[in-house]
């Protein structure tokens, strides 16, 4: 990559090619800003795997530039990488009350890491984070509260992140997007804009949050009995319409769900959250309530196998068990690849008698995304120069780039990239210049990027055909073998019933291991390999299967 210092460079790390994810650097001379740290979840092929994070080499190559990390709002695809990346960059975050709130709130599970520093921003608020790079805010619409699009002024020209927005009319909170910010930000003149593909390919408005209020309403007025809703853990305003309407229906609420306790706490206590005095029960109340009194809150919209409604589901959670009649509504649409495990949910809700409200059927959900037209709107007040489409899979970027030209920007303005693609703008022109490390990091446990293509085609083995483990015992005094072939098996063939096969296993490598002459004998390699051939061969001809081989040799002196 060749340095051009009057340039400045704009290189997604993550969230584009992808939702998840989500990191984007900015270079302008000796200054770096990173926009958002967000992960990914695994996908189905990931055995194992917790999270996937973004690779942060190129970072780490130039740590002592980076000014901050701009936080727009508390999803974990925006703030879900910083546990594990920052004692490593050692750098400020900046970000709102509430993302900050739940930025800590998360940190404190990683007990072993140093105090953040953190500078809270308001969209109201200028920061000059370095001598070239200031930046201001914007108030944006999205499924969380307190979510910001950044602004960053430079000497090249403005360029505008919007993260992830929607147009709300009626937001719950009152507070609607700075139209007017937007517009200034347009007639002076945009650069360069990152802007969210999320929802470009449905057509339309993206419905108001209170469209969501009424049909809960509704349900809170007509229903007779409990009712129990799931929805994300940082929806604060859709919990926010849930408690607004157990209070006018006069029903307690019951708030279940380790993730969700959290999130309605922080949010609370900083204020986003309205809860009038004693609505809220412990869950070890729950049996002094009569049905047409209770609401549960609850996670679990996923359908995810540990979370509260999956347990509830199955009769395995600890305060509630469903009764008959109960009215269950998932608020909240399937993420793609989650579909088949909400739709388990579901149907052992119905067989323990609950009455399941969801979408397509209900208006239990809206997106926190910008449909076409509000894109369009967003192009049209900004009307940037260059557009990079971010925060969606390849068809997203490539559907926003075409409702773009629509609104006049012409196509060679639009990046369609990758992540580790650079962008270089200068006052004149635009070009794409190389590229730099960027790609996935997995996460298993404590260990961040152990995990490689190897051990990932391991796990599917052994998911697949399981595994044979075969031990030997060699005495290199005796120049024998005196104890084995063992061979042990597990998730490859049902013991008891195959004695029979495991005893011919083993007549058949003693053979071929009878075979090897003394050299090759005391040569554990060698062995090893005869061992993995000469099993992998027998099981798969005897049943077409082919399990992990693992040779264990021990050393025993007859001394
Ligand atoms: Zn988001
Ligand atoms: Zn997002």
């Amino acid at each position: 990559m060749s340095v051009n210092s009057d340039c400045l460079q704009v290189i997604p790390l993550g969230g584009v090619g992808e939702i998840g994810k989500n990191m984007f650097v900015l270079k302008y001379g000796q200054e770096m800003l990173v926009l958002d740290a967000g992960l990914k979840f695994p996908e189905e092929d990931m055995l194992g795997i917790d999270v996937v994070i973004p690779d942060i080499s190129f970072l780490l190559e130039y740590r002592s530039l980076i000014k901050g990390i701009i936080l727009t709002h508390g999803h974990e695809d925006h703030i879900g990488a910083i546990p594990y990346i920052i004692s490593e960059l050692n750098v400020p975050v900046y970000g709102t009350r509430l993302t900050l709130g739940l930025l800590r709130a998360k940190m404190d599970e990683f007990e072993q890491l140093r105090q953040l520093e953190c500078h809270e921003i308001t969209a109201d608020q200028r920061v000059k984070i370095s001598p070239s790079f200031e930046l201001d805010f914007f108030r944006t619409n999205h499924s969380i509260p307190d979510s910001v699009g950044v602004i960053i002024y430079n000497p090249v020209g403005t360029v505008v992140y919007t993260s992830d927005y929607k147009f709300d009319q009626t937001p719950v909170d009152g507070k609607i997007t700075d139209f007017y910010k937007l517009a200034k930000l347009g007639r002076k003149g945009v650069l360069v804009a990152l802007s969210d593909s999320t929802n470009s390919d449905r057509p339309g408005f993206t419905p108001s949050e209170k469209e969501v209020g009424k049909t809960i309403d509704d349900i809170f007025r007509l229903s007779q009995n409990r009712i129990i809703f799931a929805t994300f853990a940082s929806n604060i305003h859709r919990i926010q319409q849930v408690i607004d309407a157990a209070y006018l229906h006069r029903r307690k609420i019951c708030v279940v769900g380790r993730s969700i306790i959290n999130s309605v706490q922080i949010a609370s206590e900083l204020g986003y959250l309205k809860i009038p005095e004693g609505i809220i029960i412990d869950p070890d109340q729950i049996g002094q309530y009569p049905p047409q009194k209770l609401a549960v809150i609850t996670t679990g919209s996923q359908g995810e196998p540990m979370s509260a409604l999956t347990r509830i589901s199955v009769s395995e959670h600890r305060w509630v068990e469903i009764i008959e009649g109960d009215t269950v509504i998932i608020s909240a649409s399937p993420i793609p690849g989650n579909e088949k495990l909400v739709a388990r949910t579901v149907n052992n809700l119905f067989q323990r008698g609950a009455d399941v409200i969801s979408q397509p059927l209900f208006e239990v959900h809206v997106s926190g995304h910008a449909g076409e037209e509000e894109i369009k709107m967003m192009l049209n007040l900004l009307r940037p120069t260059y557009l990079i489409p971010v925060h969606g899979e390849y068809r997203h970027q490539v559907y926003q780039a075409r409702i773009a030209e629509k609104v006049g920007i012409p196509r060679n303005n639009i990046f369609l990239v990758e992540p580790g693609t650079v962008m270089e703008f200068s006052r004149e022109q635009s070009r794409i210049n190389g590229t730099v490390a960027a790609g996935k990091v997995l996460v298993d446990g404590l260990g961040i990027g152990d995990v490689g293509r190897v051990v990932l085609r391991d796990r599917r083995l052994l998911s697949e055909d399981g595994i044979v483990v075969v031990v030997l015992v060699i005495d290199p005094q005796q120049k024998a073998i005196v104890a084995g072939p063992e061979i042990i098996t597990r998730g490859f063939i049902y013991v008891r019933e195959s004695e029979h096969l495991l005893e011919r296993a083993r007549n058949t490598l003693l053979e071929c291991l009878l075979e090897l002459n003394v050299e090759q004998l005391l040569d554990w390699n060698i062995v090893k390999s005869r061992v993995r051939d000469a099993a992998g061969t027998f099981f798969y001809d005897q049943t077409g299967r082919r399990p992990i081989i693992l040779p264990v040799i021990m050393e025993t002196s007859s001394k």
